[in-house]
């Protein structure tokens, strides 16, 4: 795809598309913003514009063979790497630094993406950190993570870093009528997904299917419910959502929710609640006041955070819908 197709993210196209055309690439790029607003789209079309021998106003032309075989996944001078069980690990960086130390097979460099480089470990990150340290013309680096708080500060300082924003909802519905997953779709319901996408690309796929908007409103419900309801709704609550595989959507609809509540108990006006049909869920959960509430979302922010480092997941939500049940 090319770098002219990425919806939603001007600022940063244009940047990219300037950075190639001048020739001024940095040896690290560091794309940053929430899940499923185009990082890695952008990065692959940052690629087909380097490799492309004919590149047409910054853009890769999508016919010539290094074109055809990166959009085949088998051009060879593109690595990316990407966590393994929630870790990105040195042994990885060590094939990284393997991989760049070979000069080029048909490009004029390597390039080197690293996906979710928040998960980078400590050894890890000190050792690509290494490799940033020594630039190297023939070799580009783009890392990608929505939560890049979490990367060291000596690894921040040697990518220049760009930020990607969320996508508004008529965005996303121009990209999902584009989706061959959104094919004979009603325009309602594409809408429908785009406002409890929050944003994100990946989550509007997913809520394109009315089962997963069910299945969301459900668990809102019942997470809302829990300060009337007694242990056990708090333990079956954290059993089913520890056995999800749709741990992204859980941790964001909570975080909306809180926001939500939080801004409510604060009596600020005009409250737009982040997803549809909320409000009355909403008031009812605020009623526990800011402090409580600030202190949820605190946990909440915890565990996610902890995610990164394997924790058992069902005890942490045990413990954390407890709290709120009864007060643990
Ligand atoms: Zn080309």
């Amino acid at each position: 795809m090319p770098l002219v197709d990425l919806l939603g993210q001007t600022l940063v196209r244009e940047r990219l598309t300037s950075m190639v055309v001048n020739g001024r690439v940095p040896q690290a790029l560091l794309f940053v913003g929430p899940q499923g607003v185009g990082k890695d789209l952008a990065a692959l079309s940052l690629v087909q514009a380097l490799i492309c021998p004919a590149r047409e106003n910054g853009d890769g032309c999508g016919r010539c063979p290094s074109c055809i075989q990166l959009k085949r996944q088998l051009y060879p001078d593109l690595m990316i790497v990407e966590p393994e069980k929630r870790q990105i690990k040195i042994e990885q960086i060590r094939e990284l630094q393997d991989f760049i130390s070979y000069a080029p097979v048909v490009g004029d460099r390597r390039i080197i993406i690293i996906r979710d480089a928040h998960r980078l470990n400590q050894l890890a990150a000190n050792a690509l950190l290494k490799t940033l340290e020594e630039p190297n013309p023939a070799v580009s680096f783009i890392l990608l993570s929505h939560r890049h708080n979490l990367l060291l500060a000596t690894v921040l300082s040697r990518c220049l870093m760009l930020h990607f924003i969320s996508l508004s909802g008529p965005i996303i519905v121009q990209i999902l009528a584009q989706q061959a997953a959104a094919e004979g779709v009603a325009q309602a319901d594409l809408e429908e997904a785009a406002a409890w996408s929050g944003g994100s690309m990946e989550r509007a796929i997913f809520f394109l299917e009315p089962a997963n908007i069910d299945w969301c409103r459900n668990f809102v419900e019942r997470f809302s419910e829990l300060p009337k309801k007694s242990m056990q709704a708090a333990l079956a609550l954290a059993e089913e959502l520890s056995q999800t595989d749709n741990l992204e959507v859980v941790f964001f609809v909570l975080r909306s929710f809180l926001h939500d509540a939080i801004l409510y108990a604060q009596e600020v006006e005009n409250l737009t609640s982040t997803l549809s049909g909320w409000s009355d869920k909403v008031a009812d959960f605020a009623g526990l006041g800011v402090q409580p509430l600030l202190s949820i979302r605190q946990q909440l922010l915890a565990i996610e955070r902890d995610l990164a480092v394997n924790i058992n997941l069902k005890l942490a939500f045990e413990a954390f819908f407890m709290k709120i049940a009864v007060g643990i």
